[in-house]
């Protein structure tokens, strides 16, 4: 259920589409106090007064985060990267029993958002932007995958050599060339890259290079086509059918492709699984 870049644009899409020019009349929180205290919620609910009359101008998406911009200086900044859902009724709809925050619309539609794990939901205006860790951190100068202009494989071929560091490093985290990628990425990634996860960086040669820059857009485009991962639901409650090409969910089974048994490995954190005799 985490929403990572595919889904967040899958979302902001949508959201775009659905609720531009609609005008917010108020709001309700519930069981929020909990996540206030961690910080995954403005501290103070009255920030939250502050969208009321607000028109909905863009919907937006970066990495993993999504920005509903209005047009009275205010924003809707939401990241359940950890686990969540961002669901629109109309008036006549039903809505989810549990919820986080609703907006209401002045034609009684509504976008409620849950987070079942570490998340953001932060209203800010535009000058608070940068208060905000998650927007600062994926609306930034880091390149995005999933933009063909910064993502050229002469950039991505140069952070890569410059990094002498394991290739997940370069991927995945705070230290990452990207933002957006997870560690779910990470190993369908070097899968269809035919890489080996213990690999450096900068010891890829040009045509590993290629198929690294290939495998993430690959990756990504096919997630967002298939409506995003099989526990991931869009705006309008329909489950994804990506599933992973390699992870915890083909623990014990054989490569599709040499049908050798995938293997595991500790990685950054992490398990990483991997095909032994495809991955190089
Ligand atoms: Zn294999």
């Amino acid at each position: 259920m985490s929403i990572e870049l595919p889904e967040a644009y899958i979302l902001a899409q949508q959201m775009n589409r659905e609720l531009r020019g609609k005008e917010i009349v108020n709001f309700n929180l519930q069981n929020h106090e909990k996540l206030q205290r961690l910080g995954f919620i403005n501290k103070d609910s009255s920030a939250f007064n502050r969208l009321r009359g607000g028109r909905i101008e863009s919907v937006v998406s970066r990495g993993n985060v999504i920005r509903v911009k209005l047009d009275n200086g205010m924003n809707l900044i939401l990241a359940p990267e950890y686990g969540g859902k961002i669901l629109y009724s109309t008036e006549n709809g039903s809505i989810p029993d549990k919820f986080h925050l609703s907006v209401n619309f002045t034609d009684n539609s509504r976008l409620t958002v849950t987070l079942s794990g570490m998340g953001i939901i932060q209203a800010l205006k535009d000058e608070e932007l940068e208060h905000s860790y998650v927007y600062k951190r994926d609306f930034s100068s880091t390149i995005s995958p999933i933009d063909d202009a910064e993502f050229t494989f002469e950039r991505f071929s140069k952070e890569l050599v410059s990094r002498n560091v394991n290739i997940k490093t370069v991927l995945v985290g705070k230290d990452a060339v990207l933002v957006g990628l997870s560690n779910s990425a990470f190993q369908d990634i070097l899968y269809h890259a035919e890489i080996h996860p213990k690999r450096k960086a900068s010891d890829l040669n040009v045509s590993e290079r290629h198929a690294l820059h290939d495998a993430i857009k690959l990756v990504i485009q096919e997630r967002i086509k298939l409506g995003g991962k099989t526990q991931f639901m869009d705006l309008y409650g329909k489950q994804g059918t990506y599933t992973a090409a390699m992870g915890p969910n083909v623990k014990d089974e054989t490569c599709k492709t040499c049908g050798v048994k995938v293997e595991k490995l500790s990685l950054g954190g992490g398990q990483t699984y991997f095909c032994p005799k495809c991955q190089k």
